[in-house]
């Protein structure tokens, strides 16, 4: 099994006045190839939980990666740390060399990895950032173009499995939009893609697989359409609101009808 939490739990601040449980006993298999979507209110803990797949948080229970399990003293935490790249919420407040091409080479080269020419091409046709950025400031950029450089500086070490967290928080429509479309091909690419993101209806197209966080409880994990018809007190219990899209869509799987696919679309 690719990934794999068992039992997996945690606790902010354990044995201070500010302890706060985050994760409580989560269970989850992630398959090679998969796209799964984490939604839930804020503070329910979807961001400590994708922290644990690359060992940035060691929590109780067992977290597997492929062969790596995060908590045993002997796993190599760099090679984790390429397997599973985490693109984190507002990842350009990290940026701190003067060119855009050098912030792209930083994390390879900590990751020994020698990236070529072409290949940081081939990364920045992915995000649809152009080629003559490369000199520029990243603090020059827009708020939308920096969150393409920096996916780019995850994706230039080749991770398996690719983490983002609320990628499109605080980006307009159309960034939105791209970023959408880096999703789309690296899933095509074959990568596993695990993302949290309060803007469901947009991966819709994908038909991702989800998961539903509530006060540090893993309580619905399984298929699209199994999602989309689950009971509405439960998903508004749990933060979850359907927009007009999302309602197009359950009205014509509930009916059975063709036109469901079309609305994915849209
Ligand atoms: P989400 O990603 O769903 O918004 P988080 O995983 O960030 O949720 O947070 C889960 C819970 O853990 C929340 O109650 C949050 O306040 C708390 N928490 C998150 N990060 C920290 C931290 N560094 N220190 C203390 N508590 C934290």
């Amino acid at each position: 099994m690719p990934i794999e939490l068992e039992n997996v739990s945690f606790s902010y601040g354990i044995n201070t006045p500010f302890e706060k449980k985050a994760l409580n006993e989560v269970n989850l298999k992630i398959n090679e190839g998969e796209l799964w979507l984490f939604i839930g209110h804020t503070g329910s803990g979807k961001s400590t939980l994708l922290n644990t797949l690359n060992g940035l948080i060691i929590p109780n229970g067992k977290v597997t990666v492929d062969t790596l399990q995060t908590n045993n003293k002997n796993t190599n935490m760099k090679e984790l740390r390429k397997k599973v790249g985490i693109i984190f919420q507002y990842p350009e407040s990290q940026f701190f060399l003067p060119t855009i091409a050098e912030e792209i080479l930083y994390a390879p080269k900590n990751f020994d990895v020698d990236l070529k020419k072409e290949e940081i091409k081939f990364y920045m046709d992915i995000v649809g950032l152009p080629y003559d950025y490369l000199n520029r400031s990243p603090f020059s950029l827009s708020g939308g173009e920096m969150r393409k450089v920096a996916i780019i500086s995850v994706l230039s070490y080749n991770p398996k499995y690719i983490i983002f967290d609320e990628p499109t928080v605080g980006l307009d429509y159309s960034t939105r939009k791209s970023v959408f479309n880096t999703v789309k091909k690296l899933n095509n690419m074959g990568k596993t893609i695990i993302l949290s993101t309060h803007w469901i209806s947009e991966f819709l197209e994908l038909k991702p697989l989800v998961a539903i966080m509530k006060n540090s409880n893993l309580i619905f994990k399984g298929k699209f359409d199994d999602f989309i018809k689950l009971d509405q007190n439960f998903l508004s219990e749990a933060g979850i609101i359907f927009d007009e899209k999302l309602e197009l869509y359950k009205k014509a799987l509930l009916k059975n009808d063709k036109l469901k696919d079309k609305i994915a679309m849209l």
